[in-house]
């Protein structure tokens, strides 16, 4: 980021689209000096968009860079700021504030088999992962991806699937709480398939992000299943202001989430998770 870190880039919306029930995603292209900024952003980070005269708030990049330049984030609607990007279309301007937030050690991850597992909008900062993992498909080894979602018509990046399934030592496997008529996968809770795909935990790292009751059981029953802490990480949100680690209102803890965080490894956050719930 280059300049005032609290004043945004001006980014122009090239696509919006409906990602699933109630979520949308935002591909923006960065003007204003922005482009220098985005010019790369490593998977795990996240950046303030603003719908003008309404605020700013955060979202996790939903992309890897270097597919393009453009950068994408899937927003599900909610409360003031996201009610108001969910009007805007294509060709609208919004405020970027970012790249913020450290990310998932994509170097140190070389060599391991990742199991990475997403619940609903909580799959959106794994989606850079997944693509970053898929355009350097040697330099990893298994990659798991559990993937859930309350219903069907909640599930986030469905037209990708394919492409993740048709990579080479790649699965998927999807569950959601309520199927409907046409549900084909496991019905049931994350952790209900986690139980059942029972990746092996030896030389691998697992990567969770949905919502805070899930990261909660989902971590600690990879713990149960051998997972090692330090190689067991999650990503966080928190009620967050600035990103910048001055009003300190993301705590955790002693840790921000803004600036410690958004990704945690168990021996950082273990502990605290159940003051997260
Ligand atoms: C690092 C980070 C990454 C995020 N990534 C994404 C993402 O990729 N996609 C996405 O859709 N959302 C993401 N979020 C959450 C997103 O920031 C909130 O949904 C957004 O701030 C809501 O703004 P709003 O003005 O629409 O809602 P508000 O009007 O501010 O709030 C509406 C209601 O939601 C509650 N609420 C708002 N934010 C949160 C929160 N963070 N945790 C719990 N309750 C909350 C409020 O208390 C209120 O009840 C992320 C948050 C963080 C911190």
């Amino acid at each position: 980021m280059t300049g005032n870190p609290m004043l945004p880039y001006l980014g122009k919306l090239v696509e919006v689209r409906d990602l699933a029930a109630e979520i949308k995603l935002f591909r923006i292209e960065l003007m204003n000096g922005g482009g220098e900024s985005f010019r790369t952003w490593k998977p795990g980070q996240f950046a303030f968009i603003s719908a003008f005269g309404l605020g700013e708030a955060p979202f996790g990049i939903a992309n890897a860079s270097g597919r393009g330049s453009a950068v994408d984030f899937a927003v599900a609607r909610l409360g003031s700021v996201t009610t108001g990007l969910h009007e805007l279309g294509t060709g609208d301007v919004v405020g970027v504030r970012g790249p913020l937030g450290n990310c998932f050690p994509m170097e140190k991850f070389k060599g391991k088999n990742l199991v990475v597992i997403g619940g609903g909008i909580g799959g959106a900062p794994l989606r850079p992962v997944i693509q970053h993992v898929l355009d350097h498909r040697a330099d990893y080894g298994r990659l798991t991806i559990l993937w859930a979602a309350r219903r069907p018509d909640l599930l986030v990046f469905t037209d990708e699937y394919d492409e993740w399934r048709r990579a080479p030592d790649t699965s998927l496997h999807l569950t959601v709480d309520t199927p409907d008529e046409n549900w084909k996968h496991e019905t049931g809770l994350i952790t209900q398939l986690l139980e059942k795909v029972a990746p092996a935990a030896e030389n691998a790292v697992t990567i969770t992000c949905g919502p805070p009751i899930m990261i909660y059981y989902a971590t600690r029953l990879l713990g149960k299943m051998g997972f090692a802490p330090e190689w067991n990480y999650v990503t966080l949100e928190a009620r967050m202001h600035c990103g910048l680690g001055k009003c300190g209102r993301c705590n955790l803890g002693t840790k921000l989430v803004c600036v410690d965080g958004p990704v945690f490894n168990m021996v950082e956050v273990g502990e605290l998770l159940e003051t997260y719930l």
